[in-house]
């Protein structure tokens, strides 16, 4: 162990990552590596845009911190009013704060305080789903129901999270089922639970619209999260959605949920808000939540330090605009089809592939031992391991997990590209990424 700084593995230091230009990465192994999956589909505008680097030295300048107890300060407050212009879905109001976790953890405890302010502090129940990741602090690690995370840590989770089954296709959906059926499956599933838990006992169902790194880029099935809401709406809960990965712009359209025909009362957002250049997520909740707070006890019992950061939020405000302002949806949109056509064409019979899924700019290859079966590889190879060192070694960047969730699915490598990249980024990263992958299995 050279270094002082934990590092993720405590037995290997990383290279050290030196400089950042657009698409790129420089490092101490003197190599220059295309950030093909921004980090953890983080950096949507690539490293040092301009534009975001002018506005946070303008915000340097201006001020750094003031309490929130005290103060609210220009930059939060543009950022929310750039967010919440036409006030999507319903949503009215903006909570910020440091990152993904820290989000999670706030829209549960806006979601049961909503409950109390309204005379329901009997619901002390949530569902969420088995195979999900909404972070890592202890509320959003009880939240989530990806078994490798919460192993060591079960003993202290809450008990107020139960789990159901998430809309996951390729590996569910039985041989003779059809999507219909299907949905209609999951949705008794979820009507059951609450039932089993007492529909009036029930605060919130949590999902991510589309699962990020536990399964790999899974959407849902056209009329799944409608059909889920109205299990919610019948028994009075709220619907909590966590975009934190997919959304704000990563899957083509602003917010996920737009191209799911359903809105949440909270969403939770972080990676694709401020696209890495400063830590910083935050919640989307609509009225019918904030204005119970408001008429009620008047506050949100809930708060950090760094909350609506002036640096942060400059940062985020830069690149929502950006993203705005540049049609960077569109481009999404645009090189998102040509991901799925290029990776499809290199890897769509490659004999371990079993499935290449995703939306927008955000895409993922399921790794099995047999296409037929869908039999994963055994875990112990660590196969998405060894194709995220191949792709390292080929100058790419990419996302790897597996085989660690319940012993059933498969490896899987996300890539999720900045929105700003090029047709030619796009060749040079599946290039890459089949390349890595015909040398690793
Ligand atoms: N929710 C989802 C869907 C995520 O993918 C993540 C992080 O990967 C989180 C929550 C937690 O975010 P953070 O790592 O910023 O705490």
């Amino acid at each position: 162990m050279r270094s002082h700084l934990v590092q993720r593995n405590l037995r290997q230091d990383p290279p050290l990552a030196l400089r950042g230009e657009g698409i790129f990465l420089h490092d101490s192994n003197g190599k220059t590596i295309i950030d093909g999956s921004g980090g953890a589909a983080v950096a949507c505008l690539g490293h040092g845009h301009p534009r975001v680097l002018e506005a946070m030295r303008a915000q340097l300048d201006r001020l750094t911190y003031a309490h929130t107890a005290l103060y609210s300060c220009e930059s939060a407050e543009a950022l929310a009013d750039l967010v919440l212009e036409g006030e999507p879905g319903g949503l009215t109001q903006l909570y910020l704060c440091s990152s993904g976790s820290e989000a999670m953890e706030a829209a549960l405890k806006l979601s049961r305080q909503y409950f109390c302010e309204i005379g329901q502090p009997n619901r002390q129940k949530y569902i969420a789903r088995r195979q999900s990741y909404h972070g890592n602090t202890l509320g959003a690690l009880a939240a989530g129901g990806n078994a490798m995370r919460r192993a060591i840590y079960q003993p202290i989770l809450s008990d107020a999270f139960t789990h159901v089954a998430p809309c996951y296709a390729y590996r569910d959906r039985g041989p003779a089922e059809s999507d219909a059926d299907y949905v209609a499956r999951l949705a008794a599933e979820l009507e059951a639970e609450f039932q089993r838990l007492g529909p009036q006992n029930v605060i919130a169902f949590i999902a991510e619209p589309v699962v990020g790194a536990t399964l790999g880029c899974v959407t849902a099935l056209p009329g799944y999260f409608a059909a889920m809401r109205a299990v919610c709406d019948r028994h009075g809960a709220l619907l909590i959605l966590d975009e934190v990965m997919c959304g704000m712009g990563r899957t083509g359209t602003m917010h996920a949920w737009e191209q799911e025909g359903v809105t949440p009362d909270i969403q939770v957002v972080a990676k694709g808000l401020g696209g890495g250049y400063q830590p910083i997520g935050g919640i989307l909740a609509n009225r019918r939540v904030m204005e119970a707070l408001r008429d009620g006890s008047g506050a949100f019992m809930h708060g950090h330090t760094y909350q609506a950061h002036p640096m942060a939020a400059a940062a985020a405000l830069a690149v929502q605009r950006v993203i705005r302002e540049e049609q960077l949806l569109e481009n999404v949109q645009a090189m998102g089809a040509l991901l799925e056509a290029r990776l499809v064409e290199r890897l769509g019979n490659h004999r371990h592939v079993g499935e290449i899924r995703g939306r927008g700019l955000f895409w993922a290859a399921e790794f099995v031992a047999d296409r037929t079966t869908r039999a994963p590889f055994d875990p112990a190879l660590k196969l998405h391991d060894r194709i995220k060192q191949a792709a390292y070694a080929r100058g790419l960047a990419c996302y790897p997990m597996g085989g660690t969730i319940d012993g059933r699915q498969g490896d899987h490598v996300l890539l999720a590209p900045p929105y700003i990249a090029t047709a030619a980024d796009i060749d040079a990263i599946v290039d890459r990424f089949g390349d890595a992958v015909d040398a690793a299995l």
